[in-house]
C-alpha cells in the first residue's frame, strides 16, 4: 500500500499514513481531527532533496576549495617571493600568509 503524507487543518500535524488509494483520509493523530489534507510531496520533497544536495556540495566543495586554497597557497607565495621579493609579498599579498589549520 502506498504512503501518503498529509497535513492537519486543524493543528497543522503533518504526518504519513499507509492506506489504499480509494481509502479515506485518516483522523490527525496528534488532534484526531478528520480535516487532513493529502500533501502531495513528490515535488516538494524532490526540491528540498536537491537544496540538501546542493547544500552539501556547498559545503564540500568549501571544504575542498580551503585544501585547495591551503595546499597552493604555499605554492603560490613562493613564487612570489622567488620573484618579487619576501617584503613585497608581506606588503602587497598579506592574505597570502594566512594559514588554515
Ligand atoms: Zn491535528
Amino acid at each position: 500500500m502506498p504512503l501518503y503524507d498529509y497535513r492537519c487543518e486543524v493543528c497543522g500535524h503533518r504526518f504519513t499514513a499507509r492506506h489504499g488509494f480509494n481509502d479515506p483520509a485518516p483522523a490527525c493523530p496528534a488532534c484526531a481531527a478528520t480535516e487532513v489534507k493529502r500533501v502531495i510531496l513528490a515535488a516538494p520533497t524532490f526540491a528540498q532533496g536537491m537544496l540538501t544536495l546542493a547544500g552539501d556540495s556547498r559545503r564540500a566543495s568549501k571544504e575542498q576549495l580551503q585544501d585547495k586554497w591551503a595546499e597552493e597557497t604555499p605554492k603560490l607565495r613562493k613564487k612570489l617571493v622567488d620573484k618579487l621579493g619576501e617584503d613585497v609579498v608581506n606588503r602587497s599579498a598579506p592574505t597570502l600568509n594566512k594559514k588554515y589549520d
